[in-house]
């Protein structure tokens, strides 16, 4: 296929990625001990580059680095219009930009360029500009207190944030933490995930071209045992932003009080229930419940992991879905073509492998897929389970991975419970025409999000989050500025009898 062709050659020619140091104070630099790490082309599983590893060292440094820019550099001096103009200019630059940041997205994640360019980098564009307008625009109040008082709030940036984020969006969650924090008047040293360290050092090219302060951003690839644990617990940090597993995040909400108390707001795994009513047009119920699962293949953290499908367009539902997903065009991600690219790595395709194979073994019905993938390129086989059981394995844990459930239900009430008996309870989503069904369940369902008749809907003006185990807090729309700063509230004495 030619565009497959061209797209490689346009790689070959100028698409190898340039910057792979450390950016600490303004400056790219190499680690401290000198380690690098590889980072791997999940289509060919080979190494696209080397960049520079994050020792301990380096996150003191980095931290060193923020702090002096929130305690004494300019940036706490400039104004909430000035900040904004600086994310506008960062904007404006991941445009210009954008089909090169969508090129090294689909080289270092895998994932399809088309979608890359009209998901992750239209929506990190899209963030960077929503926050820049909220940076002259959170005031506080003016407080009629009893007494001879004058008593105001001040909105005050938190002060420096490490914000930890993974592999599934690089680009996206690196929009998503840095935005509001910068629109704040936060400082950040962000550790991005080990698998995908590219996009995020292309953005911090762009951060130093839009004119940010030096030290205002630091961004160090590297692994999370010995950067990410020590950055959690580094007593220069004042906040804690984490994308990631529930695992993880459980262990950095420990770790980052171990030296007194931080603030922080986690982002975690999901096992989101979506239920089709009876009354559902099932074509498109089909194409939604295919998108709720298989986009960025099956990575993403609310993906539709739990269809519950009415008893009464049960079995033509699975048979479509099913057949629908034996469509996917499984490829390279630079390849236009592609809809379905490689999982990250080995790591999560033999994970991924073993849901499978449990659900065959606990007695789910494979309609699809369920084949070991045998060429190269960390892919799983779309894969679709019928007549799953709430208390099988692929129905209660967190895949992250190209494989759909699909569950029968009959009494709406009784979907409510089965949909809520989770730890989790990040997204959910309901497909009916009958309004009042659509109330009962969106009230009912326990979850940070709800989708009615449409899924995986993400906006910088929704706040999203999860309820339990999902999550704490909500990044996004105010609530997610919100994250990034403090209320100091001012009382100030009168003289008595004064107006
Ligand atoms: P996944 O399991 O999907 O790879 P993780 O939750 O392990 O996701 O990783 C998400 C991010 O958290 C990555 O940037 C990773 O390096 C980082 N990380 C992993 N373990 C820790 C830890 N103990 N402390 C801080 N960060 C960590």
């Amino acid at each position: 296929r030619s565009s497959f062709r061209n797209s490689k050659r346009f790689f070959g020619t100028r698409m190898v990625p340039k910057q792979t140091q450390l950016f600490i104070g303004g400056e790219w630099v190499n680690s401290a001990n000198g380690d690098t790490f590889e980072t791997i082309n999940p289509y060919t599983e080979e190494p696209i580059t080397s960049v520079q590893r994050a020792s301990v060292d380096d996150v003191d440094r980095a931290v060193d680095a923020a702090r002096k820019a929130f305690d004494h550099g300019p940036w706490r001096r400039m104004s909430g219009t000035e900040r904004g103009d600086l994310l506008f200019k960062l904007a404006e630059l991941i445009k210009k930009n954008g089909e090169e940041l969508a090129h090294l997205e689909a080289l270092d994640n895998g994932k399809p360029i088309t979608l890359a360019k009209i998901v992750d980098v239209s929506n990190s564009y899209q963030t960077y500009k929503y926050y820049a307008g909220f940076a002259n625009k959170f005031v506080g109040d003016t407080i009629p207190a009893p007494g001879n008082f004058h008593a105001y709030t001040r909105k005050e940036p938190v002060g420096v944030a490490a914000q930890i984020i993974p592999w599934n969006v690089p680009m996206l969650m690196q929009a998503w933490k840095l935005a509001p924090a910068l629109a704040a008047g936060c400082t950040v040293v962000m550790k991005t995930a080990e698998q995908t360290p590219l996009s995020a050092l292309r953005v911090g090219e762009l951060i130093k071209e839009a004119g940010f302060p030096d030290g205002v951003v630091n961004i160090l690839s590297g692994f999370g045992e010995d950067a990410g644990a020590h950055l959690v617990r580094h007593p220069g940090v004042d906040k804690v932003a984490f994308t990631g597993s529930t695992e993880v995040g459980l262990d950095i909400m420990r770790n980052s009080s171990t030296l007194g108390l931080k603030r922080v707001t986690l982002e975690l795994g999901g096992k989101s229930p979506f239920i089709i009513c009876e009354d559902a047009n099932i074509e498109e119920s089909i194409q939604q419940a295919n998108f709720a699962l298989f986009f960025n293949s099956g990575q993403v953290c609310v993906a539709a992991s739990r269809l519950f499908v009415h008893e009464k367009i049960y079995d033509e539902f699975a048979e479509k879905s099913a057949k629908l997903a034996s469509k996917a065009v499984l490829g390279n991600g630079l390849d236009p073509n592609t809809t379905q690219g490689p999982q990250i790595s080995k790591e999560q395709q033999d994970k991924i492998w073993g849901y499978i194979q449990k659900g065959k073994q606990e007695g789910a019905s494979c309609l699809t897929g369920g084949e070991e993938y045998e060429g190269k390129g960390f892919f799983v086989k779309p894969t679709v389970f019928a007549d799953v059981q709430d208390d099988m394995t692929i129905a209660k844990e967190e895949i992250f991975g190209p494989v759909m459930q699909i569950l029968k239900f009959s009494d709406y009430d009784d979907v409510i419970k089965r949909a809520n008996n989770t730890d989790y309870g990040l997204g959910a989503g309901v497909i009916t025409n009958d309004i009042g069904r659509a109330f009962h369940l969106t009230n009912g369902l326990r979850a940070g999000t709800v989708f009615v008749n449409c899924y995986d809907i993400f906006d910088p003006t929704l706040p999203f989050g999860g309820y339990k185990n999902s999550g704490l807090g909500r990044e996004n729309g105010l609530e997610g500025l919100e994250n990034y700063l403090e209320t100091k509230t001012v009382i100030m004495s009168r003289p008595e009898g004064s107006l």
